[in-house]
């Protein structure tokens, strides 16, 4: 592996001008999920540049092949930007007004077309192909990695791995950051309407109360993270909205809540969804009212498959130094590779994008979020590295 990590990193320090233009190219252009139709043009003239061929999937999905063999790795990057109002004051800012790439698919886009050039270069050496994926839609449910499988992304070659990174305001540009297991949770959207007869404050007796059976469920539901929970694996059930009523001397006939549930354990993530809906139900009865439970299901939770965890690890202790790799501390954050990892061994990697030295940074999702560019180069390597190292020695 030598040789070829010093010539993977070779080649993607020489493209560090042109990734960086790429990339602002991307960041000032920024389209919101399942719309990224200039995005996904702008990609496929970089790659018909570099003389690689592609296939348009799912309209804004792009794939590409490198490479020529039986076993086949993927390598995926997500091209959607988020509702958000850029405010970074930055040169390249986006040009679009309340759309940002606040979640860094500008430069996981970048980061891979640098990575489909490298393996272009080195197409001779691989024992295998890359399959080179730009998906739309990972900030929106359905997700685009469920409709891209769907429409086939993971036959014609079947692929046996898959990897993916994605930038990590928390830690020093260079950093890789990843675990074995569960390491994003799942994620349901809950919807409750509670309905009753609405009265007079001062007659209560003559309707129903939904405030109450309101205030009483957020209470009752909150037993499913303390008594129902493993206390040793993470679980969420957050409320985050109420609203009903009109008037001090009303009780209102409906009160709407929302939440979110999320977890990372299929298994009980399912069996949740029924006790919160027998919570709901022996809620409302108390309270003699009608209670109404829409769960929407979001993206599984996301595990790292052990065997090509080690893969990555030894990947970047290869390429970027044994100093570089950490553990990642489990997040309850979503992300639609879960689905891809439920299908075939996979893993998902944290890019440092700090800058050396600086000491805080905007999280995800932040309109003042900016990440180091210096990271490009490296998460590039990584991913052109992890493809074969896969192909050539797993
Ligand atoms: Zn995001
Ligand atoms: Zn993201």
């Amino acid at each position: 592996m030598k040789n070829v990590n010093k010539n993977i990193l070779d080649i993607s320090n020489k493209m560090f001008d042109e990734l960086i233009q790429i990339r602002r190219h991307i960041h000032q252009n920024p389209e919101l999920s399942f719309k990224e139709f200039l995005t996904a043009e702008f990609i496929r003239d970089n790659l018909r540049k570099a003389g690689i061929e592609y296939i348009t999937i799912c309209e804004t999905g792009t794939v590409a092949l490198i490479g020529k063999g039986e076993k086949c790795v993927a390598l995926r990057a997500d091209i959607d930007a988020l509702p958000i109002n850029e405010e970074t004051n930055l040169e390249f800012a986006s040009r679009n007004k309340g759309v940002m790439h606040a979640c860094g698919h500008d430069m996981h886009s970048t980061m891979l077309l640098g990575a489909a050039r490298i393996l272009k270069e080195i197409e001779n050496e691989l024992k295998g192909v890359a399959k080179i994926i730009f998906q739309p839609g990972e900030e929106k449910l359905p997700g685009g990695a469920s409709k891209l499988i769907e429409d086939g992304v993971l036959e014609n070659p079947k692929v046996s791995a898959m990897f993916a990174q994605h930038i990590f305001p928390e830690e020093e540009t260079g950093t890789i950051s990843l675990n074995s297991g569960y390491i994003m949770a799942s994620a349901d959207e809950l919807y409750w309407t509670l309905k009753g007869k609405g009265t007079h404050a001062a007659q209560p007796h003559l309707g129903n109360d939904c405030i109450m059976a309101a205030s009483q469920l957020v209470m009752n539901l909150q037993s499913i993270v303390t008594k129902y929970r493993n206390p040793v694996k993470p679980g969420l059930l957050s409320i985050t909205s109420i609203q009903g009523g009109s008037a001090p001397n009303a009780f209102p006939d409906e009160v709407k809540l929302m939440g979110t549930f999320r977890a990372n354990d299929e298994d009980w993530r399912i069996k949740m969804h029924e006790e919160i809906r027998r919570i709901t139900n022996v809620t409302c009865s108390l309270f003699g009212i009608k209670g109404e439970l829409d769960i929407v299901k979001g993206y599984p939770a996301l595990y790292n498959n052990p065997d090509t965890t080690k893969l990555i690890k030894a990947t970047a202790e290869g390429l970027l130094g044994a100093d570089s790799v950490k553990g990642f501390e489990t997040k309850l954050w979503a992300e639609d590779f879960a689905y891809y990892a439920q299908k075939i061994p996979s893993a998902f990697w944290f890019l440092g994008i700090k800058p050396k030295g600086q000491k805080d940074m905007p999280p995800l999702h932040n309109s003042k979020l900016s990440p180091d560019e210096k990271a490009i180069p490296i998460g590039a390597a990584m991913l052109a590295g992890t493809a074969v190292n896969y192909l050539n020695n797993f």
